[in-house]
């Protein structure tokens, strides 16, 4: 290998001196192109170490000189040498690099801005904090990579400054610059790569990008950000699209060929926006109508985002190529728009990869496969997302020149507050101050992650040749210096796809219910098959057992019947033969008795043992057939044992299902508690409404209250709907139904709900509460809302038809609560107006029940009870005069008048002008005269015809005073003039 590397970077230098002639052999920019920028051709191998050569001290000559013969000669070496001004160029290098290789060690210790870096490439560390895996919350210290990159030199620089030389030297073997300071100073710097102009992009894109891509791949965010000056190579690093050759594309084109390649698009995702920020306004390049784009900061994670900036789902390059095609043309034409260049404005390309991971301890969906699997798969999906961000930054001259340009002030401000900041965010970062002012423009914004961060970052500094820009080139230099003491926090990007757990779960809850069932059906029809069986197995058992029986039986029967007949014989056999010895015994005379004898009871003694032996064999067979009895009747208990376990699984099946019931019940129970909330919570919101309608209305228009309430009810009634609030006044719980009543009554108070609310059965269902419930609220509230509706002439029937005086009056009987009877006395008072309904109403002791209400003494209870008699009053006197009634009022009968006579002079004037009307009205009917009279209730006309404050009251009582023929002789009598 070379000697010392040192000499062998300064080899390149000389080689850049020859290349700066290259216009002169090549026609076109292209030809050019290829040549410098394919280093490993032979020719600039050959080149490159023959220019060496020539300018090599003497002691070094010899060990290229054989490195030389090695690479196989130098016969072309000539071509090279022989381009115009080599010899001039060269001397001038000499000069150069003669001050460089002598003072190279001085140089190196005596720079205080020579950095020590980490000798791993870009993302070296990233490397390593891929391998540790998620690496904890906290992240992977992660540094900002950044590489220099040196343009080579354009036409109108090999002409302009084919006299002097650049103002850089690079040294990529050790990724050190060397900038020139004078003629014999230069600052060396050390970078994470060093790119001479002629890395390819292929290289570059390996060494700068594709780390970070990698990343995102597993899940880092990832920034690769072009700084530079305006002409040194950004875009071209960047965003080159290689159209015409292919070894031109640049960052974006081969970071997207790399995902691509890498995901698998049934599980991944990739989603890319485009955008440019100019003059701190975000512009969408994909949809140029949307031009002020709005920064999100998500204030918990602190994660950047643009939730207005088109998101285009990509499947393949070829619509990325199509897209950041068009991203361009816009940007070429907003910037045309705004009298702008592209050099101005900073491009941004977010790239969004979001892979799921793929099953990392076997989850399964099957859940066939017992609970393991289901424990195993309530692991939810792990999900990473990744987020590549490109930045091809404005120009950086722009730092510096603003306003020089005919910008105003303003504008000029503008357009380089996002640069300027990044610059100061860095220095900032660099010098590990605690503010970092990120919040000072929208680039640095948008890249809060990229510096300082979670992501991983490399930045490329992209410098020109050209001794007339050193100033910017020194700062660009710089700028990428400070940036190299970045340090980020890389963190893996990783969640839990809840989502798509909860969606597996719900289809593993729906299998299992449905398996469930499947199961439960199952288990029943098996312990019907099993009783059935077990039935069958006793009663066959049973059958067998009879027939066992009858059978060992009839053989005992036959057997005993046998040895009865044997014994018999014998015994016959034995008695003739008695009888015989005897004859021939008394034929003998008596003689040899003793030997006779004998020889009579030796076959009796046979006799006897066979009987023995039969004895013994029926025993035998008596045991054998109680064996059997005991072994059928195992067998017996047996089956009542299967049938027993039978039966307790059918209890706890039943035991099951009441459970399940229960269960169901409760969820019930739950869901009514749930319509309470809502219905509370529509309530409040309801009534705070009115109060503050009302407010209003009082403040401002003063319009009447009632107005002011007909939305809020109104909407409750559209939003919850009558029929469900109906349902709720049958709840089982109080509350709902107390709350369902309230908004009933409610609705009932306007006149336009209340048909619909009969139609829908809400008079039944409020009726019923009088009697079903024994709560005074809800007899309150209920008989308000039937008195609301009692105001209408068919409601009046209906309430009569469904028993509502009944209802009423047994309300009134139980309630303590004044209001409670006032709406009852209300209530019956409406129905006391009704001229069809006089008789049934009392007969259904509605006038009693007012009448009792008395005992109350409220007066808005007694103003009620006197508004029903004078209602009522006023239909009979109406019915009189149409000669339909006849005989004494219905009120007198049942004993209102001593209440009406002693109220009459009550102070509460709403009471007593109901009396008087009743008064009045039953004076009207001459069958009442006597019973007036008598009861004193002509004086309270005779005061009410004069002192009545009421002029029609008080002639309407003079009038009927004077018209009664009864009360004239009264009168007369006791010498009163009424005239
Ligand atoms: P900037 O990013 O500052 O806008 P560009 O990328 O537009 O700079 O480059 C300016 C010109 O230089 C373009 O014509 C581009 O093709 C050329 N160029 C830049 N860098 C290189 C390079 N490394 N090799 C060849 N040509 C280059
Ligand atoms: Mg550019």
């Amino acid at each position: 290998h070379f000697t010392t590397t040192a000499k062998s970077v300064s080899l390149c230098n000389n080689f850049f001196l020859f290349s700066g002639n290259f216009p002169e052999k090549f026609n076109s920019e292209k030809e050019r192109k290829e040549f410098s920028w394919e280093p490993n051709r032979e020719e600039t191998g050959r080149s490159f170490f023959s220019v060496y050569f020539l300018r090599l001290p003497r002691e070094f000559v010899w060990s290229f000189l054989v490195l030389c013969v090695w690479r196989g000669g130098m016969s072309t070496t000539t071509g090279t040498v022989n381009y115009r001004n080599g010899t001039n160029r060269s001397s001038l290098r000499t000069q150069s690099s003669a001050s460089t290789s002598g003072g190279q060690k001085s140089t190196l210790k005596s720079k205080s801005v020579l950095r020590k870096s980490s000798p791993a490439s870009l993302g070296g560390g990233s490397g390593a904090a891929s391998k540790s895996g998620s690496g904890g919350d906290a992240g992977v210290p992660g540094r900002v990579r950044v590489a220099v990159r040196l343009r080579p030199r354009n036409g109108e620089e090999l002409i302009a400054d084919a006299d002097f030389a650049d103002c850089v030297e690079l040294q990529p073997e050790v990724k050190r610059l060397k900038l020139r300071k004078n003629n014999w100073d230069t600052d060396t710097f050390e970078f994470d790569e060093v790119l001479t102009e002629y890395a390819s992009q292929k290289r570059v894109y390996e060494v700068v990008a594709k780390p970070v891509v990698e990343g995102v791949l597993d899940g880092y965010n990832g920034t690769i950000m072009a700084y530079g000056q305006t002409g040194t190579g950004k875009t071209y690093t960047l965003g080159q699209l290689g159209e015409e050759d292919v070894a031109d594309r640049g960052i974006m084109v081969r970071a997207m060929e790399d995902i691509l390649s890498e995901v698998s698009l049934e599980t991944d995702s990739i989603s890319v926006s485009y955008l440019q920020l100019y003059m701190e306004t975000v512009q969408d390049l994909l949809d140029p109508a949307n031009d002020n784009i709005a920064i999100v900061e998500d204030p918990k994670s602190g994660d950047v985002s643009l939730p207005g900036a088109t998101l285009v789902e990509i499947r393949d390059q070829q619509s990325f190529l199509e897209l950041l095609q068009l991203g361009e043309a816009h940007r070429f034409a907003a910037n045309t728009k705004l009298n702008t260049e592209s050099s101005r404005s900073h491009a941004i390309l977010m790239v969004n990869v979001r892979r799921s991971l793929k099953t990392r301890d076997g989850l399964s969906s099957e859940i066939s496969n017992g609970n393991s699997h289901m424990t195993k798969s309530l692991k939810p999906p792990v999900i990473r997302k990744g987020k590549l961000v490109v930045v091809d930054l404005a120009g950086s001259e722009r730092i510096n020149k603003s306003g020089s340009e005919g910008h105003t002030l303003e504008e000029a401000k503008s357009i380089n507050l996002s640069l300027s900041a990044l610059g100061k965010c860095i220095n900032a970062l660099a010098e590990n101050s605690s503010h970092v002012p990120f919040r000072d423009s929208k680039l640095t914004r948008l890249l809060r992650d990229s510096f300082g961060g979670t992501a991983r970052t490399s930045l490329v500094i992209t410098i020109g040749p050209s001794p007339r820009h050193r100033g910017e080139t020194t700062s660009t230099i710089m700028f990428g210096q400070r940036a190299m003491k970045v340090e980020n926090m890389v963190k893996l990007k990783e969640e839990f796809d809840y989502k798509s757990l909860s969606k597996r779960l719900e289809l593993q809850l729906d299998n299992l219910i449905e398996e469930n069932e499947r199961q439960q059906k199952a288990f029943v029809d098996e312990i019907e098959r099993i009783t059935v069986e077990a039935h069958n197995q006793i009663s066959e058992a049973e059958k067998r057992y009879a027939n066992a029986l009858e059978e060992e039986k009839l053989r005992y029967q036959n057997d005993y019947m046998e040895s009865i007949k044997k014994l018999e014989d014998n015994w016959s056999k034995n008695q003739k033969k008695l009888a015989a010895d005897r004859l021939a015994l008394g034929e003998k005379n008596g003689l040899d008795i003793t030997s006779n004898g004998n020889r009579s009871v030796a076959p009796a003694l046979d006799e006897v043992s066979e009987l023995k032996k039969l004895l013994q064999k029926e025993a035998q067979s008596k045991m054998a057939a109680e064996e059997e009895v005991n072994r059928l009747k195992l067998q017996l208990t047996e089956f009542k044992k299967v049938e027993v376990s039978g039966n307790s699984e059918i209890m706890r099946l039943h035991k099951m299902l009441e459970n399940e019931t229960q269960q169901k019940e409760k969820l019930e129970g739950d869901i009514a508690t749930l319509h309470t909330q809502l219905l509370q919570l529509s309530l409040t919101a309801d009534e705070t409404r009115r109060n503050l309608e009302r407010h209003d209305s009082e403040n401002t228009s003063g319009a009447h209250p009632e107005s002011a309430e007909n939305p809020p009810v109104g909407r409750l009634f559209e939003q919850v709907g009558l029929q469900k609030i109906l349902s709720l006044l049958e709840a089982q719980d109080a509350d709902v139904r107390i709350h369902a009543v309230k908004v009933v009554a409610n609705l009932a108070a306007e006149e336009a709900n209340q048909q619909q609310i009969v139609e829908a059965g809400g008079l039944t269902s409020l009726l019923m509460l009088l009697r079903s419930t024994e709560d005074e609220t809800i007899h309150r509230v209920a008989a308000g809302a039937i008195a609301n509706l009692a105001m209408n002439e068919t409601n009046q029937e209906l309430i009569m038809d469904q028993g509502g005086i009944g209802l009423l009056s047994s309300t009134a009987a139980n309630a303590q609560d004044p209001q409670t009877l006032r709406m009852v006395a209300g209530a019956i008072a409406n129905l006391c107006g009704n001229d069809k309904l006089q008789t049934k109403l009392r007969s259904e002791g509605g006038i009693a029940a007012l009448l009792g209400m008395v005992r109350c003494g409220h007066p808005d209870v007694l103003a009620q009870i006197a508004r029903g008699i004078a209602n009522f009053a006023k239909c009979e006197s109406r019915a009189s005069n149409q000669g339909t009634k006849r005989g004494k009022s219905l009120l007198i009968e049942d004993g209102a008048l001593s209440w009406i006579v002693q109220n009459a002079k009550t102070e509460t004037s709403a009471i007593r002008r109901h009396i008087e009307l009743a008064l009045c009205h039953l004076a009207q009917h001459e069958g009442n005269a006597k019973e007036m009279v008598k009861e004193g209730a002509i004086w309270e006309l005779v005061r009410i015809s004069r002192d009545c404050s009421r002029e029609d009251i008080r002639s309407l009582a003079h009038r009927t005073l004077t018209s009664s023929p009864t009360f004239l002789t009264e009168l007369r009598r006791l010498r009163v003039d009424v005239r």
